[in-house]
């Protein structure tokens, strides 16, 4: 393994990475930077999260370029905006003995014409949102004709944003003899095309096997019904007192509820999201950088490439629709040598995607429970007793001390202790007293299949059938339905299926787990002006057969004005615990799975609630 001097680095360099604390070339460094140095080529980099790509290609650009002149030579593209500003701030304490080396970020929802007057200073280097560079390559407000060096950072997310054509458009105002140099966790087809597209000949380095996850990362999934996933959520941090986390949610609605949930019980936690304002993201991503927020409850795109040291886990509240995407995800955790956990909370329906999971980032997961009540409230105490052998004494007590004394002069050391842990204890204990198993027993499930085994299913026993009043009349046949459900749902791709189009009315399907979802979506719908009713249909529509052959279209076509009841009959809707009739769609209206339940612990200053108050950790 070799140094950063032997990698032919010069004295600036190195000194700003003794300042940073490094000690010696990542992988990826000692593979491209020696390569970047010596030749001019384009390159392929293929590694995962956090393994020091920024400075694989940061470094070689800073030597390459011409510090003394005001020419703008490198270009890097990055998908967000986050991650524009972290490259820019690493460029920047890279550079900080390069005397007279301007580094400007460019990018969306913030000053343009700022942004403008900065480069008109004199910039080498620009780190660009392709969205916002376009813009300013179009009101010529940057130069990029001088272009020798262009990075695509993250060139996979860039294309799953659908940046393809902003970058195409982009590097066409660039020269062709400059050298690109793309760098990215995962290959998929879109990038290689990309590389064909843009790039000569370019050298390729691979670290680790692609889409591979970093050893430092353990991973674990908890097997949980869909309705208490947010209950699992919060065991899970309480169980480990000092977490540190990434939570991703699969919308920007289920990120915002999360955190919006999460907060009103007491833990430390914010959201991240595409729907926040620039400002909002920033102050969330400032507290949690100072971890004055211990859980960050982000979409996958705005957490892409961010780089927060020392994230102890990883919690996928809801698995990717694409599954390569766990690879970044779980990357957030176990960065720069240090062990990561990275956990999911799956549901039956989903647990067959762990397997598919395994096979891409070559490790196995482990299943393990949802620590139940007695685990976590031991969990607390213990870490409540260290806490409180750690503190140091505030010497303004000294005064107080012989009043106390007397107070409890016949109160000996044991029972004082247990008096006094009972103070933070108790609200826990009567908690979790109460709680139940979280935990479904995988049993004679078969995660290869996703199905339960032994009873002969023919069909998805965890899928739910419903009806819909609109059909071919409307216009739709079962591709357009199909397109409208996802896109007014906000589902994935694979999220609605068996949709079948009758001539007024249609059926669909989508996994237990988002019934309350959908349903709640269309008690007030309307499409064309005339409300669109969905209601749960006892036709399953399962095992491939069609409904017209079962009869089962025809059942519940004639149920017409029972279907009520069909919905009142459909699997353990939480809503019907909660009463059952009218009520029952306005309070289902307030949320899906995180939402609602009685039992959710609050702080203790909420007043009424016997829930435990979260303790509030001040991290260092
Ligand atoms: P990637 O882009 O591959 O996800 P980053 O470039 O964001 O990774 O680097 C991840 C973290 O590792 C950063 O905090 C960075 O400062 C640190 N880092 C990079 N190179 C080294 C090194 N050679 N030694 C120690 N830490 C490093
Ligand atoms: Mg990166």
């Amino acid at each position: 393994m070799s140094t950063f001097q032997e990698l032919g680095l010069n004295n600036d360099l190195l000194q700003a990475i003794t300042d940073l604390g490094f000690v010696k070339p990542s992988e990826v460094q000692e593979k491209a930077i020696p390569i970047l140095l010596k030749s001019e080529t384009d390159l392929v980099a293929l590694a995962q999260t956090g393994t020091g790509k920024t400075a694989a290609f940061g470094f070689p650009m800073l030597e390459k370029i011409d510090i003394d002149s005001r020419t703008t030579q490198g270009l890097i593209l990055s998908p967000t905006r986050e991650l524009c500003l972290q490259i820019t701030n690493e460029m920047k304490q890279y550079g900080k003995y390069c005397k007279g080396l301007n580094v400007v970020a460019i990018y969306g929802g913030s000053s343009i014409t700022d942004q403008a007057r900065e480069v008109k200073r004199g910039a080498q280097i620009i780190v660009a949102t392709p969205g916002r560079m376009k813009d300013m390559i179009s009101r010529r407000l940057v130069d990029i004709s001088k272009i020798q060096y262009s990075v695509l950072d993250e060139a996979d997310e860039m294309l799953n944003m659908g940046f393809k054509e902003d970058i195409t458009d982009i590097l066409s105002h660039t020269p062709e003899d400059k050298n690109t140099w793309l760098f990215s966790a995962t290959m998929p087809r879109e990038v290689a095309t990309i590389a064909k597209k843009f790039m000569n000949n370019p050298q390729e380095i691979t670290v680790g096997n692609k889409n591979e996850s970093t050893s430092n990362v353990s991973h674990e999934y908890y097997l949980v019904n869909a309705r208490d996933r947010y209950q699992a959520l919060k065991r899970l941090s309480d169980a480990n007192p000092d977490i540190f986390s990434v939570i991703f949610c699969r919308t920007k609605r289920d990120t915002q509820k999360v955190a919006e949930n999460l907060i009103e019980d007491g833990y430390s936690a914010g959201a991240l999201h595409g729907d926040l304002s620039q400002n909002q993201r920033d102050l969330v991503m400032k507290s949690f950088r100072n971890q004055q927020i211990q859980m960050l409850v982000a979409t996958d795109v705005a957490a892409r490439g961010i780089d927060v040291d020392d994230i102890t886990h990883v919690i996928n509240y809801q698995l990717p629709d694409e599954i390569e995407t766990y690879t970044h995800r779980s990357g957030r955790t176990g960065r720069a040598g240090k062990k990561g956990v990275s956990m999911v909370i799956v549901s039956k329906s989903e647990v067959r995607k762990i397997k598919s999971i395994e096979r891409i980032i070559k490790k196995q997961f482990e299943k393990k429970d949802i620590p139940d009540g007695a685990d976590i409230c031991e969990v607390q105490l213990m870490s409540l007793a260290n806490k409180i052998h750690n503190t140091e004494i505030n010497h303004e007590i000294d005064k107080h001390l012989s009043s106390i004394n007397e107070l409890f002069a016949d109160t000996d050391k044991d029972e004082l202790i247990k008096k006094f842990f009972s103070v933070e204890f108790t609200r826990f204990y009567n908690y979790y007293n109460k709680s139940k198993n979280l935990n479904i027993a995988e049993g004679s499930f078969d995660r290869d299949s996703g199905r339960e085994g032994g009873r002969g299913f023919g069909g998805k026993s965890d899928s739910t059938r419903y009806f819909i009043n609109v059909g071919g009349k409307d216009g739709f046949d079962w591709m357009k339905l199909k397109d409208f459900l996802k896109e007014v749902l906000e589902l994935g791709r694979d999220d609605v299926f068996k949709v079948e189009v009758k001539d007024s009315f249609s059926f669909f399907n989508t996994e237990n787990e988002i019934k309350e979802k959908v349903l709640a979506f269309f008690t007030d719908y309307k499409h064309d002006g005339r409300f669109v009713n969905v209601e749960v249909s006892e036709n399953r529509g399962g095992g491939g057969r069609r409904d017209g052959k079962r009869g089962g279209g025809r059942r519940d076509d004639k149920r017409g004005g029972g279907r009520r009841e069909d919905r009142r009959s459909g699997s353990g809707s939480r809503s019907d615990r909660r009463g059952g009739g009218d009520s029952y769609s306005k309070s289902r209206r307030s949320g899906g799975d995180s939402n609602s339940g009685s039992d959710r612990p609050r702080r203790s200053d909420s007043g009424s609630s016997s829930g435990p108050s979260r303790p509030r950790r001040s991290r260092r």
